[in-house]
């Protein structure tokens, strides 16, 4: 590929993002008739009925464009969330608002962006991609967030700040109080993005989310997914809540059409099954105590995790037990990519998912019964 001399260097160099492997990549490999995926922090439940009934509803307009701008779905958002639709952007996953940010507000070859290391990789592909110098400062070693740390690499030239709150892939939170007073403590242009791609599972959730109060914070950007508590991850849907004015010019340089008419009818339906969430985030929180306790149980070093999954040491090294998973059938996610070669991390799945992968690490780690 390096033959083709008018590739700009940042796309010659760039990453692709290194998503999960597939149930069916593992069920041909191994030959299994089932096969868990607990790698992608995914809804355990699936996806709610009403959605179903809408993607049913809606699936004979797909000839027709969604309208621009979506705003039925933007007015739904800002509706559940308790926001300014003027101060919404919605966006082909959370992940095209992150691209979107970078693009709108870092200069090439002038500006920065600052993350701690390891953060979600998305923050650091697009960044380079873009020309921007990406700053990170690494997490203190239980994973909390150094913030005088971070602060110390930021200057007039750091156009936007990532925090992920709750974190991937250590689950850990921070109180929103904190990331208010880190927004206080910020350069006048400096945006802080806070991805709350997991809010909904930190408890209490009303704790650790700026949301409710961003009026008050003009230089933050809140980050929400409907890929995890929403349950849907395949239709991409996300969006950023902001300054009005600020998310007028992400939703002007945006393509199009990114948010389908699929994904929009499905956001409405999903944000209106309030039994659907609540059941989300009771297996969530269970399964979360349940296997934490079993992997400790096993001799695995757990860190607390406000997410939907969990990040753990296994005693032995953590690429056997990887495959030894796989073997068995289960995909978790291997975090070597994130510089973190010991560690692994499992998504909370339905409690019979979650009773299969504990079950498995008993026989993997010689503990059986
Ligand atoms: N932020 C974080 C921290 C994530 O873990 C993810 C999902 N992997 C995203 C954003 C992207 O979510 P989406 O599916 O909405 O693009």
């Amino acid at each position: 590929m390096s033959d083709l001399p008018f590739v700009r260097d940042e796309v010659r160099g760039f990453t692709p993002y290194a998503p999960g492997l597939s149930i069916d990549e593992i069920r041909e490999k191994y030959g299994l008739a089932r096969v868990i995926k607990l790698a992608s922090n995914e809804n355990p439940l699936g996806v709610s009925p009403l959605v179903v009934r809408a993607l049913e509803r809606t699936a004979p307009l797909a000839f027709r464009y969604p309208r621009g701008g979506n705003p039925v779905l933007t007015a739904g958002i800002a509706d559940h969330f308790g926001l300014d639709p003027a101060g919404v952007a919605a966006g082909n996953g959370s992940d095209e608002i992150i691209d979107l940010l970078i693009r709108v507000a870092a200069r090439p070859g002038l500006d920065n962006v600052v993350a701690f290391n390891p953060c979600f990789s998305i923050y650091v592909h697009q960044s380079r991609l873009c020309g921007v110098d990406m700053r990170q400062v690494p997490l203190a070693g239980d994973f909390s967030f150094d913030f005088e740390a971070l602060l110390s690499v930021v200057d007039e030239n750091t156009a936007l700040v990532f925090v992920t709150n709750p974190d991937n892939p250590s689950g850990r939170a921070v109180p929103a109080d904190e990331l208010a007073a880190l927004s206080g403590r910020l350069p006048a242009r400096t945006i802080l993005v806070v991805d709350e791609a997991y809010a909904d599972f930190a408890d209490p959730a009303k704790d650790y989310t700026l949301l409710p109060r961003l009026k008050d914070f003009p230089n933050v950007a809140v980050l929400r997914t409907f890929s995890k508590m929403y349950g849907l991850a395949g239709l991409r849907l996300g969006f950023g809540a902001m300054s009005p004015a600020l998310a007028d010019y992400l939703r002007r340089v945006r393509l199009p059409f990114s948010v389908n008419l699929m994904a929009e009818a499905a956001g409405l339906a999903a944000m209106q099954d309030g039994q659907f969430i609540a059941a989300t985030r009771e297996t969530v929180l269970r399964g979360r105590a349940g296997v934490a306790a079993a992997l400790a149980g096993l001799g695995c070093q757990v860190c607390p995790s406000m997410a939907n999954f969990l990040m753990f040491t296994p005693p032995l090294a953590a690429a056997r037990v990887f495959e030894a998973l796989l073997g068995r059938g289960i995909i978790v996610r291997p975090l070597a990519s994130y510089g973190l070669p010991d560690r692994l991390r499992v998504s909370l799945g339905s409690d019979e998912e979650n009773a299969a992968f504990v079950a498995a690490m008993r026989e993997i780690l010689g503990q059986a019964g």
